[in-house]
This record gives C-alpha cells, sequence and structure tokens, in this order.
C-alpha cells in the first residue's frame, strides 16, 4: 500500500492511500489535488475518509463524487456533505482488505474521530486530522481541555511505529513553542534541525510517528516535569496533567 501526501491551499495535506489501482482519500478539501493524482497515476477512487466538518477537510467531496465508485465515511456527529456512512469509536470500516479502527476524538471539534489501519507488512497508518499534528495540536474550537488531553492520550497510547498522517504541516511553528516549552529536550532539539532540513528542501515532515512524537511533542508531555514546570510558570491552576495540558494550549494560542 502506498501513502502519498497531496498538497491542498497553504498548508493542508490530502493523505491518499493506493494499491496502485484503488485511492483512498482523507480529508479532501479541495478535489483538484485529489482529481490530478488520479489521472497522473490511473487510479480509481473508492473511498473517502472525513474526520470533521471543518471545510478545508470537506470542501473537495462534492467535486469528487462523480469519479467516486465507493463510500464516503464520516463522523457521526458532525455534519458533512450527505450522503456518508457515519461512524464514531468502536467501529471499524474495511477499504480493499484493509480494516480501519475508527476513535473519538473530540476537542478540536466536538464529533472529531480518527482512522487507525494495519497495512500487511508494513507500520501502521493514523489518520487523526486537526487533532494532534506533529509537536502540536489542533485549537479547541469546539471542545474542552479535558476532552482533547483525553482525545490525545488516546493517540500516544497507539503502537509507537504508527505513521501521524496529520492534515497540515505546522511542524516547524510547532517546534519552535515546544523548544520554550522544554529548551533542554535533546530529543527535540535534534528533530528541530532535522526538519529544518527536510523543509529547506522542500519536502513534508509528515507522517511522523507516534513514538516520535511521545518524545517532542508537548501535549502529549503534561505529565512530566519539564511541561509541568513550564505551565506552572504560565498560571496553570495545579499540577494536575489537565490543568497542564490546558495552560500550554492557552500558551500556544498568543505564542508569536
Ligand atoms: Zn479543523
Ligand atoms: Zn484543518
Amino acid at each position: 500500500m502506498n501513502l502519498v501526501a497531496l498538497p491542498a491551499f497553504s498548508d493542508n495535506l490530502i493523505w491518499m492511500l493506493h494499491d496502485g489501482s484503488q485511492a483512498l482519500v482523507v480529508d479532501p478539501g479541495d478535489s483538484a489535488p485529489v482529481l490530478a493524482a488520479l489521472t497522473e497515476w490511473q487510479l480509481v477512487l473508492s473511498g473517502i475518509l472525513v474526520t470533521h466538518h471543518h471545510g478545508d477537510h470537506t470542501g473537495g467531496i462534492e467535486a469528487l463524487r462523480p469519479v467516486l465508485q465507493g463510500p464516503v465515511w464520516g463522523p457521526a456527529r458532525e455534519s458533512i456533505p450527505q450522503p456518508f456512512t457515519p461512524l464514531s469509536a468502536g467501529q471499524s470500516l474495511e477499504w480493499q482488505g484493509l480494516r480501519f479502527e475508527v476513535l473519538d476524538v473530540p476537542g478540536h471539534t466536538a464529533g472529531h474521530i480518527a482512522f487507525w489501519a494495519q497495512p500487511a507488512g508494513q507500520a501502521p497508518v493514523l489518520f487523526c486530522g486537526d487533532t494532534m499534528f506533529s509537536g502540536g495540536c489542533g485549537r479547541l474550537f469546539e471542545g474542552t481541555p479535558a476532552q482533547m488531553h483525553h482525545s490525545l492520550m488516546q493517540l500516544a497510547a497507539l503502537p509507537a511505529e504508527s505513521r501521524v498522517c496529520c492534515a497540515h504541516e505546522y511542524t516547524l511553528s510547532n517546534l519552535r513553542f515546544a523548544l520554550a516549552v522544554e529548551p533542554d529536550n535533546q530529543d527535540l532539539l535534534r528533530y528541530v534541525d532535522h526538519c529544518t532540513a527536510v523543509r529547506e528542501r522542500g519536502e513534508f515532515t509528515l507522517p511522523s510517528s507516534i513514538g516520535l512524537e511521545r518524545l517532542i511533542n508537548p501535549f502529549l508531555r503534561c505529565a512530566l516535569p519539564g511541561p509541568r514546570q513550564a505551565a506552572l510558570q504560565q498560571g496553570a491552576g495545579s499540577a494536575a496533567e489537565v490543568d497542564v495540558f490546558a495552560a500550554l494550549r492557552l500558551w500556544k494560542n498568543n505564542f508569536r
């Protein structure tokens, strides 16, 4: 199974899985890059996964329906273009023999879902939309810090080798914030150098992996002394993990 990131708008990534004949795309905010890829590689679009209702994740669905030979799978508790097959936690779907588990990950939006699957002989893939980014997490538009923290902990508990396919290339700006939280994190310092070089070559830093995010993403590290101290200095209500998470998220909102 091939995994490809199709860039859209200024910083969106539309992920495509394909086996050389059938293709699945995730969060097609725009149809143009998907149609171009289908033509270039002569693929049939046989499924669309949608993580949440925002326009930069759903805007291309209607224009793809004429070529779509399969379902649109989306979040049961959100409004996305009909018709679609609604899914929530504990349910699964199958595409080309590949079984995707569905997770409820509210916080960025109220009904946000994520998809995890393990292609045969390959590392698992996680399509997490705007819940987790490399080095960061989504803004809390519709959920509480407690919900988002719980969602991120679910993702952090997935197998370490899982490939993190998030929907935006925000990594370098997230890592600048991560360094403010944990200036002495050696894994983070090394990863900043790596990602700076990757971006200078014009490449994407994604997918990352769950194992890597556990080492460098401050929002997954709220139980550790460094992020806890930094959050307390920023006025966290207590050293409890959820309060640490809330303070980091608030700090990041205003971080330049
Ligand atoms: Zn969003
Ligand atoms: Zn988005």
